[in-house]
C-alpha cells in the first residue's frame, strides 16, 4: 500500500455514540458536525420526533453542503482526521442493527445525562462495546443543569458498568452556578462566561494565565473543584493509554452539549486518543492488516427501503483492508461468486454523494438486490478471507405470527426464511404445535418485518404481541418436559436448539432455584 494510502488509513476515526434516549446524542452529534464544518447552523436538527435525526433535515443539510450527512453514517474532517460517526438508533427504532453497528466501529462515545446517570439502553450498548474490548469515552452531559454529584457519577460507572474511570476535566459548579471546567488533562480552566465566548467557542484560559487578583481565587466553588481534582489525581485511577485502548478505563469529560460547552475540547482530546483502524480477525484466526493491499470488508447492517416504489436495500460494509474503488471486482465469500461493484455502488442512497475511493475504517453503502446477508465478507484479489460471524443478540420482545390468508402459506414460509436468514428478525417455534414466534430487541424490527412480508412476499401477517420475555437457552440433555410451566414457554430456535421464554426475571430465578444444576444461557 502506498504511503498516501497508509496515511489515509491512519487518519480514520470510526466510532458510534451510545446513549439512552434524551441524554443528548443528537445535540452533541450536531455540535461535532458543526466543528467539522459539516453543517453551518446549530438547531438544524430540530423537529425530530423519535430521538433520531429527522431525515428530511439531513437531506436538507446534504443539499446545502453537498456532503455525506446521513442518518446512518456521518463523515467530516477535523484536525487532519477523517471522522466517521455511525448512528445507533434508540427509542422505538432500536433494533439488532443498533447492536450490529457496534461491530463496525473502533471506539464508542457514551453520552450520559448527568442528572440521571447510567440508564437502561446505555447499559445494554455498553456491554456490547465491552465484549468487543473497544475504547469507550464518556461525556457527562447537561452540566448547565443541576445534576448529580460528579463523584457520584464516577462511582456509578465503576459500580454499575464495572469500568475504571479517569476524569479528563472537572466541573466548577453546575446548573446556574456553572463557572467552568477544570481541564485536568491539559491543566487549564475553561470558563463558562459570556466574555470568554467568541461566538464559536469558549476560549480556554490556561491556569497560569488567570491573573492573581482574579475573582476565581476567592471563589469557593472553584477552590472546591481544585480540591476534588487534587484528591482524584492522588487517590483515583491513574491515567493509562493502554487501559483506554483496551476498554478497561473510560476517560470522562463533563460538559453541556446544548450550550456547546466543553464539546470542542472533548472532540480534540477524543481524536487524540481514539484508535485508528487496526487489524481484523478472520474465522481461521488470521489477522488482516488495514494496510493490506487487497480490499476486504464485512456487511454489518442491511437497510430495507421502506418505500414500496423502491424495493432495493442498502448493505453497509465496514472496510477492513485495501482501497475500495468504484467498479472494482470483488468476491462474496459465502457463495464464491465474483461481481463488479458497479456504477450503482454509492454511498447511501441516490441523493447522496458517490464514493470514489474509501479505505479501512470507512463505511460504504452498496445497493443490494438480495445478494448480501449480515456478516458476509467481500474481498478482492487473492486475499480470500472470511471475517468472524457477527454475534446474535438475545431478543426481548416476542410476537406470535401467522399468515392472514391460509392460501399464502408458501410465500409466508419463504419470506420468513429469507428475512430470518438476513438477520432482520429471529424465529422460534413452539415444541409440539410448531407455532411461529418471532423475537426482536426493538419494536421497529416487527414493523419492518410486517412491512417487508407484505411488500416483498405479498403476505399479510397477523402478529399477536406476547410482550417482554427473558430468553434463555438450555442444553438439550438437561431438558425435561416437566420443566415447562405457566411462567415459561419452551421453544426451539432455527437451529433446533431449545430455549425457554420466561415471563420475567423473577420466573427465571425461580426456575434456577428449582433446577440449580441446569445452566441457562443468554446470547449477547
Ligand atoms: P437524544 O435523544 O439522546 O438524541 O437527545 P437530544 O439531543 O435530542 O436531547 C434531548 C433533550 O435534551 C433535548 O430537549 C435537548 O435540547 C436537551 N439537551 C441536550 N443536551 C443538553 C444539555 O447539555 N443541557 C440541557 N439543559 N439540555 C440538553
Amino acid at each position: 500500500m502506498s504511503q498516501t494510502q497508509r496515511e489515509a488509513v491512519d487518519s480514520r476515526r470510526t466510532f458510534a455514540i451510545i446513549s439512552h434516549p434524551d441524554a443528548g446524542k443528537t445535540t452533541i452529534t450536531e455540535q461535532l458536525l458543526l466543528f467539522g464544518g459539516a453543517i453551518r447552523q446549530a438547531g438544524t436538527v430540530k423537529g425530530k420526533k423519535t430521538g433520531n435525526f429527522a431525515k428530511s433535515d439531513w437531506m436538507e443539510i446534504e443539499k446545502q453542503r453537498g456532503i455525506s450527512v446521513t442518518s446512518s453514517v456521518m463523515q467530516f474532517d477535523y484536525d487532519n482526521k477523517r471522522v466517521n460517526i455511525l448512528d445507533t438508533p434508540g427509542h422505538e427504532d432500536f433494533s439488532e442493527d443498533t447492536y450490529r453497528t457496534l461491530m463496525a466501529v473502533d471506539a464508542a462515545v457514551m453520552v450520559v445525562d448527568s442528572g440521571k446517570g447510567i440508564e437502561a439502553q446505555t447499559k445494554k450498548l455498553f456491554q456490547v462495546c465491552r465484549m468487543r474490548g473497544i475504547p469507550i469515552f464518556t461525556f457527562m452531559n447537561k452540566l448547565d443543569r443541576d445534576g448529580r454529584e460528579p463523584l457520584d457519577l464516577l462511582a456509578e460507572l465503576e459500580e454499575v458498568l464495572e469500568i475504571e474511570s479517569y476524569p479528563m476535566n472537572w466541573p466548577i459548579g453546575m446548573g446556574k452556578g456553572l463557572e467552568g471546567l477544570y481541564d485536568v488533562y491539559h491543566q487549564r480552566v475553561e470558563l463558562h462566561r459570556p466574555e470568554n465566548y467568541d461566538g464559536e467557542r469558549f476560549i480556554p484560559l490556561v491556569e497560569g494565565d488567570i491573573p492573581a487578583d482574579h475573582r476565581l481565587h476567592q471563589d469557593a466553588v472553584y477552590n472546591q473543584a481544585l480540591e476534588d481534582v487534587e484528591l482524584l489525581v492522588e487517590a483515583g485511577n491513574e491515567f493509562s493509554e493502554e487501559k483506554i485502548a483496551a476498554g478497561k478505563l473510560t476517560p470522562v469529560f463533563f460538559g453541556s452539549a446544548l450550550t456547546n460547552f466543553g464539546v470542542q475540547t472533548f472532540l480534540e482530546t477524543f481524536l487524540q486518543f481514539a484508535p485508528k483502524p487496526s487489524s481484523h480477525v478472520t474465522k481461521d484466526e488470521q489477522e488482516v492488516s488495514p494496510y493490506e493491499e487487497d480490499f476486504s470488508g464485512f456487511v454489518f447492517k442491511i437497510q430495507a427501503n421502506m418505500n414500496p416504489a423502491h424495493r432495493d436495500r442498502i448493505a453497509f460494509i465496514r472496510i477492513c483492508s485495501g482501497t475500495f474503488e468504484r467498479g472494482m471486482d470483488v468476491f462474496l465469500e459465502r457463495t464464491g461468486k465474483k461481481f463488479k461493484l458497479s456504477n450503482s455502488t454509492q454511498f447511501m442512497a441516490d441523493t447522496r454523494e458517490t464514493v470514489e475511493e474509501a479505505v479501512a475504517g470507512d463505511i460504504i453503502g452498496l445497493y443490494d438486490t438480495g445478494n448480501y446477508q449480515i456478516g458476509d465478507t467481500i474481498y478482492s484479489g487473492k486475499l480470500k478471507v472470511a471475517y468472524e460471524e457477527l454475534p446474535q443478540f438475545t431478543p426481548e420482545l416476542f410476537m406470535k405470527v401467522t399468515a392472514k390468508n391460509v392460501m399464502k402459506q408458501k410465500s409466508f414460509h419463504k419470506g420468513m426464511a429469507q428475512l430470518v436468514q438476513e438477520g432482520a428478525i429471529q424465529l422460534y417455534k413452539t415444541i409440539v404445535t410448531e407455532d411461529y414466534i418471532i423475537g426482536a430487541v426493538g419494536q421497529l424490527q416487527f414493523e419492518v418485518f410486517q412491512h417487508r412480508m407484505l411488500n416483498e412476499y405479498n403476505t399479510e401477517v397477523i402478529m399477536t404481541p406476547m410482550g417482554t420475555k427473558t430468553a434463555r437457552w438450555i442444553d438439550p440433555k438437561d431438558l425435561d418436559e416437566s420443566m415447562s410451566s405457566s411462567r415459561n414457554i419452551l421453544v426451539k430456535d432455527r437451529f433446533d436448539n431449545p430455549l425457554f421464554l420466561f415471563e420475567n426475571q423473577f420466573a427465571m430465578r425461580w426456575f434456577s432455584d428449582k433446577y440449580p444444576d441446569v445452566e441457562l444461557k443468554a446470547l449477547l
